[in-house]
């Protein structure tokens, strides 16, 4: 079976190792942190992805460590008032063919890392690839080298590989970055009635869910700002600054961003989607594929779907770079149309207060008919139909 190195231990790459280790492959995972350290907040696990878990056979810790979202509640800034509201819990999970969860993204990278079974290679950064017909010859900034038959680059917005595989770009700033945090649930009032929570103003909005069991609120709180451009998930600010630029809000907001254990501030980036993503033996998955404003929160179920194809398509009998292609060809039309539209979602939740959103609640009512096809999608199935057609 071929070689294969995945840059990138994020929840990608571990993906992308259990996928290909469960089908035979020898698989090493290089990372450039120095450590694995319990950093980030919450994720969002829809249908998609956990479809993806339990055929790995990861459904049952996931479900454990996470908090089932029993339903979706759209507040107004100020009242609270809902003006949307859907129950999730067993509705989704009969409609979409699995749960929607919240899980602390440390307590899922931790399963990840269980089921991978190894260590990954740390302090690995990868800075250079050369590929030839015998392989890909990998150099970290360390001075180890390594040589590979495919490299998987699950690399991250910055992604080194992509730069290797795709036409040169840039990472976009949207001008907005948003601070997270996570409190403990009794300290938000009625915080164990809390599934799917938005909170949607002028030029500003918030969303909070909880994870790990219902003992922790995660709540991202977003903001325009064109001056904060730190792009870093261990940048830190202090609570009161979350506090202040959301000043006048109903008291359940303020409350939340008050009672963080910590707050942290990361400016949002995403890319334009790219038009190629392999090359004869190298290819990119999640964030390095497709980096994704979080307004969809499918950054997660996006890399998960991407491994499970990965893994299908190099198994079979297609030719290597024909494996490549046909993985590509089937992701690349899907993660684009939700790149877009996770940029749109922002602009959709922060419209100000009157007829625009009167218009964007009205538009809301439908919103399981609007989300579906990304909530139902079966990568298996697709794989099947050959859909990326
Ligand atoms: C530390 C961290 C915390 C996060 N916390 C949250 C969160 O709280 N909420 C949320 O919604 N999303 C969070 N994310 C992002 C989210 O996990 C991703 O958007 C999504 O899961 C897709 O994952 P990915 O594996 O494609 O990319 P990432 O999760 O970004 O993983 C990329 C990995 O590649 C490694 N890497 C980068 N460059 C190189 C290189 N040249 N050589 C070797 N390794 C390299 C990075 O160290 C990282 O481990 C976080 C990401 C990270 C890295």
């Amino acid at each position: 079976m071929a070689r294969v190195a995945v840059i990138g231990s994020g929840i990608g790459g571990l993906s992308a190792a259990i996928a290909l280790r469960a089908k035979g492959f020898e698989v090493d995972v290089y990372d450039q942190a120095s450590e694995l350290s319990e950093i980030g907040a919450g994720v969002s696990l829809g249908g998609s992805g956990m479809r993806v878990l339990d055929a790995l056979g990861l459904g049952p810790a996931v479900r454990e460590a996470s908090a089932n979202l029993h339903r979706i509640e759209f507040h107004h800034w100020l009242s609270g008032d809902i003006f949307y509201q859907h129950p999730m819990g067993s509705w989704y999970e009969q409609r979409f063919g699995g749960p929607f969860l919240g899980i602390h993204r440390a307590d899922f990278h931790q399963i990840l890392l269980s089921a991978y079974g190894d260590k990954p290679h740390l302090g690995h950064r990868c800075v250079a690839l050369r590929e030839s017909p015998d392989g890909v010859d990998l150099e970290f900034a360390n001075g180890s080298t390594t040589h590979a038959d495919v490299v998987v680059g699950a690399d991250g917005l910055r992604s080194t590989v992509r730069a290797h595989v795709g036409e040169p770009d840039e990472a976009v700033f949207s001008a907005m970055s948003c601070f997270r945090g996570l409190v403990p649930v009794d300290r938000v009032p009625g915080g164990d009635r809390f599934g799917l929570t938005f909170f949607l103003g002028p030029g500003r909005h918030l969303v909070a869910y909880p994870v790990r069991g219902g003992e922790l609120i995660n709540f991202v709180a977003y903001v325009p700002d064109p001056e904060w451009t730190q792009e870093s998930w261990s940048a830190r600010c202090a609570p009161e600054d979350a506090v202040a630029a959301f000043h006048g809000w109903n008291p359940v907001v303020t409350t939340l961003l008050a009672n963080a254990v910590e707050t942290g501030r990361w400016a949002l980036y995403d890319r334009e989607p790219l038009r190629t993503w392999s090359t004869g033996r190298v290819t990119l998955l999640g964030d390095a594929a497709h980096p994704m404003l979080p307004h969809a929160g499918q950054g997660t179920n996006q890399a998960i779907e991407d491994a499970a194809a990965l893994a299908t398509y190099l198994e079979s009998d297609l030719p290597l770079h024909e494996a490549l292609q046909r993985y590509e060809r089937l992701r690349k039309p899907r993660t684009r149309q939700i790149q877009l539209g996770s940029r749109a979602n922002a602009t959709c939740f922060q419209v100000p207060d009157g007829p625009p959103a009167d218009e964007r609640n009205a538009r809301l009512q439908g919103l399981p008919q609007m989300v579906g096809w990304i909530h139902e999608y079966d990568v298996y199935a697709a794989m099947e139909t050959g859909s990326e057609a």
